[in-house]
């Protein structure tokens, strides 16, 4: 299990990668060269995080060789569309001050509520991400927050599969039909916020399960979601705790564990739909 996981486009993902969500301009040039320095080799970033030239210059500062490292960033809403998505992509690029981005994803889809023609409007953004994968400047192009009734119409004018779908997934909502559906796809499922924002922390089923393999609610959380063959991207700025949520490799949840963890009702969910949300673009 341990090692990246194999993408359905030949590249590979690691299974622990690194969040710069809120992250300001000091803390995200500290935290990702702290995180690449402590092992991590995923970096996710985003247009809407403002952070991409600070997360630039924490992976230089870093030293680490770039073709050791996986770098995500996204197309924010605003942008959808083949002209818009070209233009939005390269200020990343270059904001980031990188040659290539291994994963780009759609930050959120067109939905019904807010667009009138929602699927062309995604179609028309997946074939400028399909485009600039043949361009060589993307590695790998997926999407963040598609639910299948926003999948499905794209993968039936798609040339090229969706890689990857990065959605919120924590103890208390861990959207398993849409993980279910994206693994029948082959789609690799990546976990936004693992430990909802701090909102999961305190549950008394994840505080048992922490105390019994001495380990904190937090690397309970992300051995979870590790253990559903889903990647982790935890977010911090504290040096500690970046590397308390590396460390989660020398422990594995029961069965009976991963169950009880499962069927946490529902909590900590962000509110964010994305056959709803936003209100209005
Ligand atoms: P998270 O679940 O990673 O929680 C981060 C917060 O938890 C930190 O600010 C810190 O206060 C606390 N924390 C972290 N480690 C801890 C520890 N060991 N002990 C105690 N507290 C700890 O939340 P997130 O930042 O929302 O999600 C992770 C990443 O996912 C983001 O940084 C971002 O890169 C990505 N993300 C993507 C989307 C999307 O729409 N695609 C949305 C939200 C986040």
């Amino acid at each position: 299990m341990q090692g990246p996981i194999l993408l359905n486009d030949g590249h590979k993902i690691p299974r622990i990668g690194f969040g710069t969500y809120k992250a300001t301009d000091e803390e995200g040039v500290a935290s990702v060269k702290t995180a690449l320095q402590s092992g991590y080799r995923l970096i996710d970033t985003a247009a809407k995080y403002e952070n991409e030239k600070a997360v630039g210059e924490g992976i230089k500062a870093s030293e680490v060789p770039r073709e050791e490292l996986f770098i995500t960033t996204k197309l924010w809403r605003e942008n959808l569309g083949y002209a818009q998505a070209k233009k939005a992509f390269a200020e990343s690029l270059k904001r980031l001050n990188l040659k290539y981005i291994d994963l780009y994803l759609i930050h959120w889809p067109a939905n019904a509520k807010n667009h009138t023609n929602w699927q062309k409007t995604n179609a028309e953004t997946w074939r400028a991400l399909e485009d600039l994968q043949s361009e060589g400047t993307i590695k790998s192009i997926g999407v963040s927050n598609f639910w299948p009734e926003h999948l499905e119409p794209l993968l039936e004018t798609a040339r090229v599969k969706t890689a990857v779908n990065q959605i919120e997934f924590h103890p208390g909502y861990w959207q398993q039909a849409v993980t279910e559906y994206c693994k029948a796809q082959d789609i690799v499922v990546e976990s936004w916020s693992p430990l909802g924002q701090g909102r999961v922390f305190g549950h008394p089923v994840l505080e048992k399960v922490a105390k019994k393999h001495n380990k904190s609610v937090a690397q309970i959380c992300l051995r979870w979601i590790y253990q559903h063959d889903v990647v982790v991207i935890p977010k911090s700025t504290t040096p500690e705790r970046i590397k308390e949520n590396k460390n989660i490799l020398d422990f594995e949840l029961s069965v009976d564990e991963m169950r009880t963890i499962n069927e946490i009702p529902k909590m900590g969910f962000s509110g964010e739909l994305p056959n709803e949300w936003p209100d209005k673009v």
